[in-house]
């Protein structure tokens, strides 16, 4: 055989190696392999069919990442699928730190939950933008809210269901702390993207304002995150990224000089429930990046421009100024959730009747 035929040969066999190797390590790391393979044995079932024996209804509360898992994973020709989420896109929140600084653009963390509802190869998923407001076990019925601006007499209705599954995620914990929900941003929603983008750079440009105080100018620059986990930890890395590069760049060496991050961590260390030398590792990595770590700090209560902390073991009371303060203190259960675990009872072993009424 020529040679230009055997390696021609050689070049096709690994190319094939390759891109199959590629292929069943993308659907095994993005979890899709049991998607690939019931998508490629799924079977159409005809209209009539269908109409012979109605499809059981399934309610999915919340497109994140669990609500769109199942979406993808439903026969909707088996399942007649309804999803339910006050907002019609999908968040890919671990990139949301970064868009905080314009690193990576929002528009690229966010995808249409409608993509994610259409099918090539069966019946398409319904959407319906809207809030889940209560759950009413006995009628099997989901009462909704329109949360848009578009306000009609249909602003709120009810969704029934054969089951249902609730997929609502969390809501930011403020551990009932005074002055949070009034001073503070969280870090969740890409709404709180652009917030936090907002207000560092408007600490930016008032300190620069002719006139500015000292003092002023101190806690303008004073950039604080409460919240040591994974995403304080994230955020403030970013933050500090910004700084040091893009700000330092565009904004008089005087000012760019005296911005301080600061993250404030109720427990010894940030990061606490990981491995001791990643705690290691990230807060060295921190503190090459100039950010103070107060650890063992409890938040007492936030006001305008300024926090009141305590000492968790010694109960000292300090304060720390600031001009742009993010709250990353971990999750709470949703109203929803809450409400529906008061009228069930609570979580295992006593949650056979949660059991009955959902998937
Ligand atoms: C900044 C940040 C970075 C993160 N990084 C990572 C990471 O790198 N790796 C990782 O594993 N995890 C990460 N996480 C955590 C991860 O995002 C969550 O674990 C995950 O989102 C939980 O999925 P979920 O489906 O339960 O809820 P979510 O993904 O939060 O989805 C809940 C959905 O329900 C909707 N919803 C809320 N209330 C209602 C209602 N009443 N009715 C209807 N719909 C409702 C919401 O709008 C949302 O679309 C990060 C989280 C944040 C905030």
């Amino acid at each position: 055989m020529p040679r230009a035929l055997r390696t021609l040969g050689r070049l096709v066999k690994y190319s094939v190696g390759i891109g199959g190797g590629l292929f069943l390590g993308d659907i095994l790391i993005n979890d899709e392999f049991d998607s690939s393979v019931t998508n490629r044995f799924r079977q159409r079932i005809s209209a009539e069919q269908r109409a012979m024996e109605p499809r059981p209804r399934v309610l999915i509360l919340g497109a994140g990442w669990g609500g769109l898992s199942m979406v993808r994973k439903l026969h909707t020709d088996k399942f007649d699928v309804t999803l339910v989420n006050p907002k019609n896109y999908f968040l890919f929140t671990p990139l949301l730190a970064s868009t905080t600084t314009g690193r990576t653009s929002k528009s690229s963390i966010i995808e249409p939950v409608r993509h994610f509802c259409k099918r090539a190869d069966a019946e398409d998923v319904r959407f319906i933008e809207s809030e889940a407001v209560s759950v009413n076990l006995e009628s099997q019925t989901v009462t909704c809210r329109d949360i848009s601006d578009m306000h009609t007499s249909n602003d709120s209705f009810d969704v029934p269901y054969d089951y249902l599954v609730i997929g609502v995620g969390a809501e930011p914990a403020t551990f009932g702390t005074p002055g949070v929900k009034e001073h503070a941003v969280f870090l969740k929603q890409i709404e709180h993207s652009r917030v936090i983008r907002s207000r560092i750079l408007d600490a930016l440009e008032t300190a620069c304002i002719p006139g500015q105080s000292d003092a002023e100018i101190e806690r303008l620059l004073s950039f604080v995150v409460v919240g040591g986990g994974p995403t304080g930890v994230e955020y403030a890395g970013e933050l500090a990224d910004f700084l040091k590069r893009d700000a330092k760049r565009a904004y008089p060496p005087d000012i760019a000089s005296r911005c301080s991050i600061r993250i404030v961590e109720g427990l010894p260390h940030v990061l606490a429930r990981f491995e001791p030398q990643t705690i290691e590792y990230a807060e060295k990595q921190l503190k090459k990046e100039n950010v103070i770590l107060e650890c063992d700090q409890f938040v007492k209560r936030v006001e305008a421009g300024k926090l009141t902390l305590s000492h968790r073991v010694t109960k000292e009371s300090s304060t720390v100024p600031f001009g742009v303060l993010v709250w990353v203190t971990g999750i709470a259960a949703q109203p929803l959730v809450k409400d529906l675990i008061a009228a069930i009872g609570k979580s295992t072993p006593a949650n056979a009747p949660l059991q009955e009424h959902t998937v």
